[in-house]
C-alpha cells in the first residue's frame, strides 16, 4: 500500500494522487541517494497500475502484482546497467518488446535502474523514445546522481525527489545483507549515506575501532593509567590516517550518548545495542552531568583535529577531561 511508505511520503502521494486521478505521466525519473527506496516504489508503482483489486493502490497478492514482484510479467521490463553501462541494445530491445505486444493491455511500464549510466547512443535512442511514447508506455527512469543526467533526458521527465534514507532505514537495508545488527546501527548512524555506511561495515577495521571505543570507555571509568595506554599503543601507534582517528571519535561519541541513552531510560534508541553489558555496567558508573561534558569534550575535540591540532597532545588532552569529569 501506499501508506507503506512513511520515509517517502510526498513522493508516495505524489504517484498515488495521479495514478487515482487518471493522470499519469509518460516518465518518471526518480532522483535521491541509493538506499532511499528508489526501486521499492517504482515496483509497487508498477503493481498499483495493474493489480486487478485495487484501484490506485497494489494488494500485492493478485496475479498482476505477484508477476510483478517476481519479475514476471510481461508488460514490466527492467533495465539494469550491464557491467557498468545502459547500452543502446537493451533500448532496442525494449523498444521491440514493446511493440510486439500493443493491444494486449492498456499500459506497458519500464523501469531503469541507474539511469545515469547509459552511454551516449543507448541516451539518444532513450530521449527519441521519450519524445513519442507510445500510447499507454511509462517510464520510470531511476538515479542517484541526477547531475549525470543530461538536461535533454530531465526535461522529458517528471522528477520525483527522494529524501535521504534514514538511518533506522540504511541499517535495516544492511541488515537484510546480512550484516550483524549493532554494527549496522552503529555505521547507519556514523555515515552519511547507503554506500558509505555499506563500506564501514566491509572494512575489519570498523569492528576493531568499535572494541576499541568500549574499551577505552571501560579505561576511563577506571580513572587510571591505563586509558593513556590504550590510546598510544591500540589507537596512535596503529592509525595514522586521520579519517580512521576521526571515525574512532565519532564512535566514542555515539558510545557516550548510548551511556546517557541507557541513564534516561531510553534503551530502544541506543546504537550499539548488541553491547548491552557493557553498557549497563559502565552507565552505573557514570553520572548523566558527566556523559554529557564527555560529549562535549570529544566534539571540541573532532573540532581540533580537523584544525590540525597535535595529534597526540589532543587525544591526552582530551581522556585527561574526560577521566576528571
Ligand atoms: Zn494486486
Amino acid at each position: 500500500m501506499w501508506s507503506e511508505f512513511a520515509a517517502q511520503r510526498q513522493a508516495a502521494e505524489l504517484l498515488h494522487r495521479s495514478l487515482k486521478n487518471n493522470r499519469l505521466s509518460h516518465a518518471y525519473l526518480f532522483s535521491g541517494a541509493r538506499g532511499a527506496g528508489k526501486r521499492k516504489m517504482a515496483k509497487h508503482l508498477a503493481k498499483a497500475i495493474f493489480c486487478l483489486r485495487q484501484n490506485g493502490d497494489s494488494c500485492g497478492e493478485c496475479k498482476n502484482c505477484r508477476l510483478i514482484e517476481e519479475g514476471n510479467h510481461l508488460d514490466v521490463h527492467w533495465i539494469e546497467p550491464e557491467k557498468n553501462i545502459i547500452r543502446i541494445k537493451q533500448i532496442e530491445d525494449l523498444q521491440k518488446k514493446f511493440s510486439y505486444r500493443a493491444a494486449e493491455s492498456s499500459h506497458k511500464v519500464y523501469i531503469m535502474e541507474e539511469a545515469e549510466k547509459m552511454n551516449q547512443e543507448a541516451t539518444n535512442r532513450l530521449l527519441k523514445f521519450l519524445e513519442e511514447p507510445p500510447q499507454g508506455v511509462v517510464a520510470i527512469l531511476l538515479t542517484s546522481n541526477i547531475h549525470d543526467l543530461l538536461p535533454t533526458v530531465l526535461s522529458r521527465c517528471q522528477i520525483v525527489s527522494f529524501h535521504a534514507p534514514s538511518p533506522e532505514a540504511i541499517a535495516e537495508r544492511l541488515e537484510q545483507q546480512g550484516i550483524k545488527q549493532g554494527l549496522a546501527r552503529t555505521a547507519a548512524r556514523i555515515a552519511n549515506d547507503m554506500d558509505e555506511a555499506h563500506t564501514l561495515c566491509q572494512s575489519e577495521s570498523f569492528a576493531q575501532l568499535r572494541s576499541l571505543v568500549i574499551q577505552l570507555s571501560e579505561d576511563i571509568m577506571e580513572r587510571g593509567t591505563y586509558a593513556l595506554v590504550t590510546i598510544h599503543d591500540k589507537l596512535l601507534k596503529q592509525e595514522k590516517d586521520p579519517d580512521r582517528i576521526d571515525l574512532f571519535l565519532d564512535l566514542l561519541l555515539l558510545w557516550f550518548r548510548d551511556l546517557l541513552l541507557f541513564l534516561l531510560g531510553q534503551e530502544s534508541q541506543i546504537t550499539n545495542n548488541d553491547q548491552m553489558e557493557p553498557i549497563q555496567k559502565q552507565a552505573l558508573r557514570i553520572s548523566q552531568r558527566r556523559l554529557v561534558d564527555g560529549m562535549g569534550t570529544i566534539l571540541v575535540t573532532k573540532n581540533r583535529l580537523t584544525h590540525y591540532a597535535n595529534l597526540q597532545l589532543s587525544l591526552e588532552d582530551m581522556v585527561l577531561r574526560l577521566q576528571e569529569g
